[in-house]
């Protein structure tokens, strides 16, 4: 397996958590011309390059002083599950020794955004989760730190990088310094079919309580020059951190917002998500209202379906009522049992019920009833797991 590991001892900035614009001014300073800004941004962004020495339409000058600038890394591939065709969960080591995942989907046009031909991938935000929902693998053993925009990044073009490694040899993906360097003014990034056309924020940790490097990451994501996912692509899940869904609305890029309800009452959220008690349902809608009305977007209430939690007919009509209010469609989601919690999956026969009582106030609304679910399980399950077998593995 390729190792992308950044050097342990690193501490400078990622050069992927630079714009453009930062990268032409330190190009300006440096008295560079800024289409040497586009060639590295083609490095970083379209081949996806993880060593300097790569970069052979730059000079040595220039690849030294960058090298003494930035850090390159993607984050190092530890485990992968899943095959082909099907949902694949990577577990990345970061530079520090943190794991994060990232889960690939392939296209479902029953997903967030349209039908696509390409794939879904779900990003982590942070390492572990400080929210404490119940029902969550990702918060169980609290909050380790947040990710840079830069492993933000990184896990798209890290599983893009890997995906181009299955279909083409390695000297091709990567070309050798002594090939003939790419063109002055490259195509950009967006040009060019990609992997990658969906996004959801909907990984290991609570995205809108790294506000600042995930604005940071989805701008880089978003720009042609980067990773040119368009904003409509791209869905960022909340638990419901209400200031930052207003903060959010204030912001010029179209993104598409989901929130993690799971319960339609007070009693019922509170139990299982304990953020509902900071900001309890009416402050939450209110939130939810005001970027409906500021960004003039449908937002996607989720709602996981917990045997005996949430799953009764009482939660329907309020269900259906907060729907309504917000313009909201509602996505059910059949529960992924977790190792270790006591939470189960209704049946089949409860979930379709709940679909048809929910459909009965002319809600739009959609039950995800996919099977094999075996790794299809939200994120942080397989960090959990790796992390409890390496405590129990002599000497580690
Ligand atoms: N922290 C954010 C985003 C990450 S969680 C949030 O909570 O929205 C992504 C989604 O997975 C959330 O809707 C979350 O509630 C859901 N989820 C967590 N554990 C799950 C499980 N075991 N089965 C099904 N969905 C789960
Ligand atoms: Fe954190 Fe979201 Fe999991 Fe809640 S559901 S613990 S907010 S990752």
């Amino acid at each position: 397996m390729t190792s992308f590991a950044r050097p342990p001892d690193a501490r400078l900035p990622d050069v992927r958590s630079q714009t453009r614009e930062q990268l032409v001014a330190l190009f300006t300073e440096w008295q560079q011309p800024t289409y040497r800004v586009d060639q590295l941004l083609h490095w970083l962004y379209a081949t996806r390059a993880t060593a300097w020495e790569k970069m052979s339409n730059l000079s040595r000058p220039l690849r030294e002083k960058l090298a003494a600038t930035f850090t390159l890394a993607l984050p190092e591939l530890v485990r992968k599950q899943g095959s082909h065709d099907t949902t694949q969960k990577f577990l990345w080591r970061l530079f520090d020794g943190q794991l994060i995942e990232t889960v690939l989907i392939p296209a479902n046009p029953a997903l967030y955004g349209e039908a696509s031909d390409r794939h879904t991938l779900c990003v982590s935000t942070q390492v572990g989760c400080a929210y404490g929902c119940q029902f969550c693998a990702s918060g169980l053993d609290g909050f380790k730190r947040n990710l840079t925009p830069d492993e933000i990044i990184g896990q798209v073009l890290a599983v893009e990088r890997w995906h181009q490694e299955q279909s083409v040899p390695a000297h091709v993906a990567d070309p050798a310094p002594s090939e003939p360097p790419p063109a002055p003014k490259p195509a950009p990034a967006s040009s060019k079919p990609r992997l990658i056309n969906n996004l959801v924020i909907m990984g290991m940790g609570e995205p809108l309580a790294n506000y600042d490097h995930l604005l940071i990451a989805l701008r880089i994501l978003n720009a042609p020059w980067g990773g040119g996912i368009g904003a409509r692509k791209i869905t960022i899940s909340t638990s419901g951190l209400a200031p930052k869904i207003r903060q959010l609305a204030e912001e010029p890029l179209q993104f598409r917002l989901a929130i993690s309800l799971h319960g339609a009452t007070d009693a019922v959220r509170s139990k299982i998500m304990p953020i509902n008690r900071k900001y309890p349902l009416a402050e939450l809608t209110s939130a939810c209202e005001y970027h409906v009305v500021r960004k003039g977007k449908m937002l996607t209430l989720e709602y996981i379906l917990i045997s005996g939690i949430n799953d009764s007919l009482d939660q329907t009509s309020p269900l259906a009522r907060l729907a309504r209010r917000l313009h909201a469609k509602v996505n059910l989601i059949p529960y992924n049992t977790v190792e270790g919690l006591p939470w189960g999956r209704p049946t089949d026969e409860v979930c379709e019920r709940f679909l048809q009582a929910v459909l009965k106030e002319e809600i739009t609304a959609t039950l995800r009833r996919e099977k094999g679910h075996d790794i299809d399980a939200a994120c942080g399950q397989l960090r959990l797991k790796t992390e409890r077998e390496l405590a129990h593995t002599p000497g580690s």
